[in-house]
């Protein structure tokens, strides 16, 4: 696998920060308006389709940094190129159309069918896509999932059955990655591939205060037709399909969605700066202890990527880095608004936005708690040196 030269990550870098000014101009009128998003992401002068991630044979136009085709497919990648666009607008970024968290299960689990139907479909038009695991009565715990996949009552094919909540992207997708159970127990849960337009599937947008743009949905399986073609590592042993894989990703994503948190977190502290000028003694030490843990959760996010794509088995460092990006966010961006005294949140559209939506990344992919079992397991296995540990 090649490293990243510092040198490389930092071109990265800049090409990421250039974007971001064209996605900060879509910011808040998405976040009105959620249901605008190909309009207002699409027509515009941002590359979306160079950040969408797609593999090598797919992507015709990929980023490039010094002459260099960058695929996006690498976590440290990632973090980088969305930590920038996130200063411009986190909610924006994941709106756009592409894998995603689903791409991640296809790229682990697909068959060469699977894989050409999936990303040629991508590559061919403007195709969001979703990831179901969240149910509204378990959460994302797997021992709970009730969603099933079962064979049709007339014993011809397979359907799917149940309810998903907090999908984002679920009500504009065009495909994605469904979690069901098949047999009992964690590893039965397996990963079905569906096109959003098969009868019984229905996919309402949900209201939410964070994160407006991402368009968390709920979707409705009743009796939803599938067939074997569409059950993603079909033949796989049971301790290498549907939770392997979602795990895999979440270890991948996290580090993720620290960046598009330290984005957020990054922007209210510009923002701060930028707007006022002259601050008081005691505001001035805030902001510099603030500007102090940007870049120590920077590093810590970094390295968390540098783990997940050496091994994306261990998500001890991805759960350290979502906590304390997560953590950074939120306080910074209410610290942000303090600064601009009462009403700062009438005022100043920008970061009454930012607040909502640093609140939305603690639940997203986990919350804070369920991350710290995780460093917990983590340093109970010897993954983390006492001096990492968050
Ligand atoms: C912006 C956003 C995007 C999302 N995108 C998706 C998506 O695309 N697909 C998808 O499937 N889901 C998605 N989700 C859902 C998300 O993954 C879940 O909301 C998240 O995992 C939390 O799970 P939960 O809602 O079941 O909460 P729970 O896990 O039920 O947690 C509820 C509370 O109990 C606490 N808790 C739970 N278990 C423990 C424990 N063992 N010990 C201590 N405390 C505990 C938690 O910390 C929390 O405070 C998204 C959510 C958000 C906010």
């Amino acid at each position: 696998m090649t490293t990243h030269t510092e040198a490389f990550l930092g071109e990265l870098r800049s090409q990421g920060r250039e974007f971001a000014d064209l996605v900060r101009t879509t910011s808040l009128d998405l976040d009105r308006a959620p249901t605008r998003a190909a309009e207002l992401l699409l027509h515009g002068p941002l590359p979306w389709r160079q950040l969408m991630g797609l593999p090598a044979d797919f992507a015709d136009d990929p980023l490039r940094i010094a002459g260099r085709p960058v695929l996006l497919d690498r976590c440290v990648e990632q973090v980088v190129v969305f930590e920038e666009l996130a200063r411009g607008d986190a909610a924006a970024v994941l709106a756009l159309p592409g894998p995603s968290m689903s791409g991640q299960v296809v790229a682990e689990l697909a068959d060469a069918d699977q894989r050409e139907r999936y990303y040629r479909r991508l590559a061919q038009s403007p195709t969001w896509t979703f990831f179901g695991m969240t149910e509204p009565a378990h959460g994302s715990d797997p021992a709970g999932m009730a969603t099933v996949l079962r064979p049709r009552d007339d014993g011809t094919g397979l359907v799917l059955d149940g309810t998903k909540r907090f999908v984002g992207n679920g009500a504009r997708a065009g495909l994605g990655v469904v979690f069901a159970r098949r047999n009992a127990g964690p590893l039965g849960v397996t990963a079905v591939l569906v096109d959003t337009d098969r009868p019984g599937f229905t996919a309402t947008p949900l209201e939410t205060s964070g994160l407006r743009g991402l368009q968390l949905s709920q979707l409705d399986l009743s009796a939803v037709p599938v067939t074997e073609r569409d059950v993603l590592g079909l033949g796989r042993r049971a301790t290498r399909q549907g939770m392997w894989a979602a795990t895999r990703t979440f270890n991948r994503f996290r580090p993720v969605v620290a960046c598009f948190a330290l984005g957020v977190a990054q922007a209210a502290y510009d923002y701060v700066l930028a707007h006022r000028r002259r601050l008081r003694a005691d505001e001035s030490w805030t902001m510099e202890r603030f500007a102090e843990r940007l870049i120590g959760v920077r590093a810590l996010v970094l390295e968390a990527a540098r783990s997940a794509d050496r091994d994306p088995g261990d998500g001890t460092l991805a759960s350290a880095a979502k906590i304390r990006a997560t953590r950074l966010a939120e306080e910074l961006t209410l610290a942000a608004v303090d600064r601009f005294g009462p009403g700062a949140r009438w005022d100043h559209p920008l970061l009454d936005k930012w607040v909502r939506d640093a609140r939305a990344f603690e639940f997203m992919e986990g919350t804070g708690n369920i991350q710290r079992l995780g460093v917990a397991q983590g340093y109970l296995h010897g993954r983390l040196s006492d001096d990492r540990a968050a």
